[in-house]
């Protein structure tokens, strides 16, 4: 049997149900999170716990748990379902009121949902690189929130798939901002290019640990604006996600990246980031080697 976790309670999946006027239903109003488990452990959940509290922090919810609880909640919602490789998904919505746009004026409690999936490393992938597609960043202005407001990213995927591709590569203008689930990475003479976490993207998680893998094998890195152009003329080109680790991107729009295979700062990046997993998650059974 699978569980959840309603409102800190860990209850049979079949029974997490929610009201039609909780207000993520209706108006997309509350943030989310997604923490990987390898091994039955959780990989940088503090990291992901914290950007849960600034996202609701935000939109003005304050969360009636701390992050130790809900740690603690987690680590018996995965061993109650047995999880070993997956996810755990996270919702915090404003709550149940009667419909109005504005926030409710009396106290509402906020609805914190999760649920846990089962998935495995997407290997393949991982050693042959994925295809990408250009288009138009068309989101608002506040990407930095983990929102669950995802009609653009959701629109966007979408064009990926209808054209058998794995992501988009997302700008605004000639201005190049992430992905639709993910951040995006070039690399040109040796230098590791992506763009600053301001307010056009989300400051993944595994864009940090990466910046931090690169720091301590002294790759230089430059977290900057960079353009169509320079992504086009890109020796090397990645993404990076929680699902999707270190993820060689080897064409955009047709054209081919690095000659169609992954370049070796990314298989590096790749393997060294697979360390920092082990360190905190113990041995992954599938290296990635070429
Ligand atoms: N950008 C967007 C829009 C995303 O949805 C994600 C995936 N959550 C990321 C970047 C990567 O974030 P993380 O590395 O924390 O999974």
């Amino acid at each position: 049997m699978e569980f959840a976790i309603l409102h800190g309670e860990i209850v049979k999946r079949s029974e997490a149900k929610v009201d039609v006027e909780d207000r993520g239903y209706q108006f997309g109003d509350g943030v989310y999170e997604v923490i990987r488990v390898y091994n039955g452990k959780m990989f940088t959940e503090h990291e992901h716990l914290n950007r849960l509290a600034k996202s609701t922090d935000s939109i003005g919810i304050s969360l009636p748990f701390t992050n130790e609880n809900l740690k603690g909640l987690l680590v018996e919602l995965i061993e109650k379902n047995k999880l070993q490789n997956g996810i755990i998904y996270m919702q915090v919505t404003r709550g149940v009121a009667l419909r109005n746009h504005a926030f409710p004026t009396e106290y509402v409690t906020p609805c914190l949902t999760t649920y846990t999936k089962k998935i495995e490393r997407p290997v393949d992938s991982m050693r042959s690189g994925v295809k990408t597609i250009l288009t138009e960043d068309i989101r608002w202005l506040r990407c930095d929130i983990k929102s669950l407001n995802l009609l653009g990213n959701v629109l966007a995927k979408q064009k990926a798939a209808e054209a058998g591709c794995f992501e988009v590569i997302q700008h605004r203008g000639q201005e190049v901002t992430e992905g639709s689930t993910s951040n995006i990475f070039i690399v040109k003479n040796d230098i590791v290019i992506t763009h600053a976490s301001d307010h056009l993207i989300l400051k993944g998680i595994t864009k940090d640990v990466l910046l931090v893998v690169c720091a301590k094998n002294n790759l230089r890195v430059e977290e900057r604006m960079f353009t169509i152009e320079e992504l086009k003329q890109a020796d090397e080109c990645f993404l990076t996600s929680s699902t999707s680790e270190v993820m060689p991107i080897v064409e955009i729009d047709g054209n081919k990246i690095s000659n169609g295979i992954p370049g070796p700062i990314t298989r590096k990046l790749q393997e060294w980031f697979g360390q920092e997993i082990e360190k905190q998650c113990g041995s992954l059974n599938e290296k990635i080697t070429f």
